[in-house]
């Protein structure tokens, strides 16, 4: 039996992204509107959830795999709380200027391990981002995909528009 499920872009899509470009302090860590009652929601219709997100701030030393894999605990306990799993969460932590890869959106090395990993239908699964890299990601693995505005409410524009179903 495949799987269906929702890959999501971390910043400016699940948290809160502001002036600061590279968010990995728990403190600048905020949950953006609705997104806990949208995830709630694809649970319920059987989605899985899986988080893709470019950590280039890694590749350029401010901040170091540690610090992301922290904040990722916090995310997920963050989330847990109100009863959402995260199935996985990746991070790619090169930038091309420094040492060019195949995971960084939109690169699709994680689309397709996680797709072979959680036995993943396509066709019945989506993309949910704020930039074109995470479309342009989500087109090239054959995945329905969805942009919303950074920082934008998923429930009003994703769930209450009716787009995913
Ligand atoms: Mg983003
Ligand atoms: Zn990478």
């Amino acid at each position: 039996m495949m799987k269906k499920a929702i890959f999501l872009d971390r910043d400016g899509v699940i948290n809160t992204k502001g002036e600061e470009y590279y968010i990995y302090k728990k403190e600048d860590f905020k949950l953006n509107d609705g997104v806990i009652s949208a995830l709630t929601w694809f649970i319920s219709k059987g989605y899985i959830l899986i988080v893709v997100t470019n950590q280039g701030g890694i590749a350029k030393g401010l901040y170091t795999r540690e610090d992301v894999e922290e904040l990722h605990e916090f995310m997920a306990d963050l989330l847990k709380v109100h009863g959402v799993f995260l199935t996985a969460v990746y991070y790619c932590p090169h930038h091309p200027d420094i040492e060019p890869c195949e995971c960084r959106k939109p690169g699709t090395l994680f689309f397709e391990e996680a797709i072979k990993k959680y036995s993943i239908s396509r066709s019945e699964s989506w993309m949910i981002g704020d930039s074109d890299s995470d479309i342009e990601a989500a087109q090239r693995a054959g995945l329905k995909s969805v942009k919303i505005p950074t920082n934008g409410n998923m429930m009003e524009l994703i769930v209450k528009k009716g787009i995913i179903k």
